[in-house]
This record gives structure tokens, sequence and C-alpha cells, in this order.
């Protein structure tokens, strides 16, 4: 995918939330492109979906209780969609809960047609846990267009956020098949470094 500066073309503050699915009958018509994001709890999802769409408040709908087991829904337009996938890696919930939400998260991931790209938000500080690695190789052998964000990269010292950069590339790299794509950006929903980056990602991917 060549990568230009289409980031203007998307009106972010138009930025709705649509619905939460708890299964996958309840999401929208399986048409036009979503982008989904995920990454573990904690890792900085919802402040980077704010800082993306310059509204403050908007994930914090998918972090309302009862809603943050869902597959939460944000329309820009007819055509386009965000989806905030719930966070991974919390240890609190009951087995059967995970399972059930691992079961429902994999077959969105599996069979949505609309689905053309993953931003995977992994902290700067602890990157490329196994649930992380699993999800970008899943996505990257199964065409998607991965773009990896390492979030919070404000509380890291330039050196160590190159250093970090370098490591996650390649950690990653065997996973890159000439067919796919990954990109990898420091990321602070803070100081809006990555945020022009991941704008023109989502430009190519929605055009
Ligand atoms: P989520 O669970 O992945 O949606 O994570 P949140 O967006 O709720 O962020 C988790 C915590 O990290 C919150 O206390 C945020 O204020 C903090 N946080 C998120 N992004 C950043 C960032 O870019 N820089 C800093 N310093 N803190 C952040």
């Amino acid at each position: 995918m060549h990568i230009d500066n289409s980031d203007d073309s998307i009106d972010y503050g138009q930025v709705r939330y649509l619905l939460g699915a708890a299964e996958l009958h309840q999401l929208p018509e399986d048409e036009g492109i979503e982008v989904a994001f995920a990454g573990r709890s904690n890792a900085g999802k919802s402040s980077a979906l704010n800082k993306l769409t310059g509204q403050r408040n908007l994930a914090r709908t998918s972090k309302t209780p009862g809603r943050t087991q869902l597959i939460n829904i944000f329309t820009i337009n007819d055509e386009k969609r965000l989806v905030d996938l719930p966070g991974y890696g919390f240890a609190k919930v009951s087995k059967s809960v995970k399972n059930n939400w691992e079961k429902t998260l994999s077959d969105y991931l599996q069979t949505r047609e609309c689905l053309k790209a993953l931003v995977i938000l992994m902290d700067i500080r602890h990157p490329c846990k196994d649930m992380d690695v699993a999800m970008i190789r899943w996505a990257l052998a199964a065409g998607l267009s991965v773009m990896v964000l390492l979030s919070k990269s404000d509380k890291v010292k330039q050196s160590e956020r190159a250093k970090s950069l370098k490591a996650v590339k390649n950690k990653l790299a065997p996973y890159v098949g000439p067919e796919s794509e990954l990109l990898v950006s420091p990321f602070s929903s803070l100081k809006g470094e990555g945020v022009s980056v991941l704008r023109n990602f989502l430009g190519n991917i929605y055009q």
C-alpha cells in the first residue's frame, strides 16, 4: 500500500457511537469498511480513539459498565466505521466470560468481510505480549493491514523510544509476508505523537 497524505479526507468530528454488539448478528450489515482497534486493557486504546477523533468523551461510551465486553461500533459515515474491540489481558473476569469473549472476538476477526485493517495499541514500556503477537500474526496472515501504535511514548526518553521501536519491528518482522504490511509508530495521546501517522494510515484504508 502506498502511503500518501490523505489524512484530511475524513472528518473525525463526525464520528458517533452506534452500538455495542455482544454477538455478531447484532453488528451492522457486513459492508463498507471497518478498521478495528485492539489492545490489552489499559494500553491506551480509549485515549487514542478520543485523540484521533478530537472528542474527549467518545470512547468513554465503550467504557460504560456493561459495554467493556462488547464490540463497540462507531460510524464515520454510512460506509466507514471504527471498531473498538474489548481490551484483552484482563485478569479479573471469569473463565467462561473470557472464553465467550474470545470466541466472539475470533469470530468477528475471522468472518467480518468489511474488516480491512487492525490498529494494535501496545504500551511502549511493555510491548509484544503473547496476545498482541498472536493478534498481529493472525491479522498479517489474513491479509489485513496492520498498524502498531507504541502507546504512552511520552513516558520514555527519546533513546528508549527508538530502541523499543526497533525491537518491536525486529520481533514482528518474521510475520510480515510479501503481501502484507506492518507499520509501527510511537504514539502519545498526551503529546499527539503519531496521530498524523495514524490518520494517514486510516486515510489510505478508507479510500
Ligand atoms: P484502555 O483501557 O486501553 O482504553 O486505556 P485508556 O485509554 O483508558 O488509558 C489507560 C491509562 O493510561 C489512563 O490512565 C490514561 O490516562 C493513560 N494514558 C493513555 N494514553 C496515554 C498517553 O499517551 N500518555 C500517558 N502519559 N498516559 C496515557
